[in-house]
């Protein structure tokens, strides 16, 4: 099995001419409510690339929260350990998207940051598992002891090092695969990643800190792959993209399902890329990862 210990949000949508300033009140239009968080999202992705997944987060007592974790049952998820924490919110994130396509996202944890290592501990049966996937929207605290105990039990763990911060050698030293994009490997290397000697610099670096493999993903151009210092640029599916929300996080759910089906590792990348650009073809988050079918289908073209 694969487990993603991860967040869970909903997204409060509202699209606006331009960004109101400090003080101003502007009227928008589209709102919408969906659901996201990277966990989450990375789930899903797993799911319906055909993963066997399991989902450890924690949601707050509001009815929303009820709707998503019955999305995630119908898209296949063991469900058994999302914890719901009293008196807190599901984690909110209202977002504000300009007609440039630019974006600004205000977050409230709430319940993400409730998973702490304690609240995980009762969940620590689902750390036996193959694969542990991981991303930057919980307590740090939380994914090292996650990290610790899924891998004293044999699992791989592979980070999504997402929203970019900077990480001690303590995280890094319990990852397998890591799987930055350009930001985040520039955050977390202090090389720049503007091109392929860049990406090879950062994953030295990477390398260096402990890390056996290292894909930086590369938007539009694809996938730095780059084993025990030795890389190479997988390029991406050519796609006419309307909306990248959610790009990276269809990649890491995708790669998590070629990885339970053994496939080697640029077989891999090459799975997760054309679910990443049918992802960016579809407006939204969770909306727009696909399935396995239109998955094998992109592949074939
Ligand atoms: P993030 O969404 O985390 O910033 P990237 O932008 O690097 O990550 O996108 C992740 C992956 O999604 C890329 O490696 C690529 O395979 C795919 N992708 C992203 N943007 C496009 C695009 N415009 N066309 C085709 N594939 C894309």
């Amino acid at each position: 099995t694969l487990t993603v210990t991860g967040s869970i949000n909903i997204d409060h949508v509202i699209r606006l001419p331009e960004f109101p300033r400090p003080g101003e009140t502007l009227t928008g239009s589209d709102y919408r409510i969906v659901p996201g968080g990277k966990g989450a999202n990375q789930a899903v992705a797993a799911a319906r690339a055909g993963a066997r997944t399991r989902l450890v987060a924690c949601v707050g007592e509001d009815a929303l929260a009820a709707s998503l974790i019955q999305g995630f049952a119908e898209d296949g998820i063991d469900i058994t350990a999302i914890d719901t924490i009293t008196g807190v919110n599901t984690g909110v994130a209202l977002i504000q998207v300009n007609n440039n396509g630019e974006n600004t996202i205000a977050l409230a944890p709430g319940a993400n940051a409730g998973l702490t290592p304690a609240q995980l501990q009762r969940h620590s049966s689902a750390l036996h598992c193959r694969q542990l996937l991981l991303q930057l929207e919980i307590p740090l605290e939380t994914n090292l002891a996650a990290a610790k105990t899924a891998r004293d039990q044999g699992a791989q763990v592979i980070l999504n090092p997402a929203p970019a911060q900077a990480l001690p050698d303590e995280m890094l030293n319990l990852v397998d695969i890591i799987t930055p994009n350009e930001t985040e490997a520039e955050r977390l290397t202090g090389i720049a990643v503007s091109d392929e000697a860049g990406a090879g610099a950062a994953a030295r670096a990477l390398h260096d800190r402990g890390i056996a493999t290292v894909m930086i993903t590369l938007g539009a151009r694809g996938v730095w792959l780059s084993e025990q210092g030795h890389g190479r640029r997988i390029p991406g599916f050519a796609v006419k993209a309307v909306d990248t929300t959610a790009a990276g996080d269809t990649f890491n759910g995708a790669l998590m399902a070629a990885l339970q089906q053994r496939l080697p590792l640029s077989e891999a990348v090459r799975f997760a890329q054309a679910a990443a650009a049918i992802s960016v073809t579809r407006p939204g988050a969770q909306t727009s990862i696909p399935y396995k079918a239109d998955i094998n289908a992109m592949l074939e073209q």
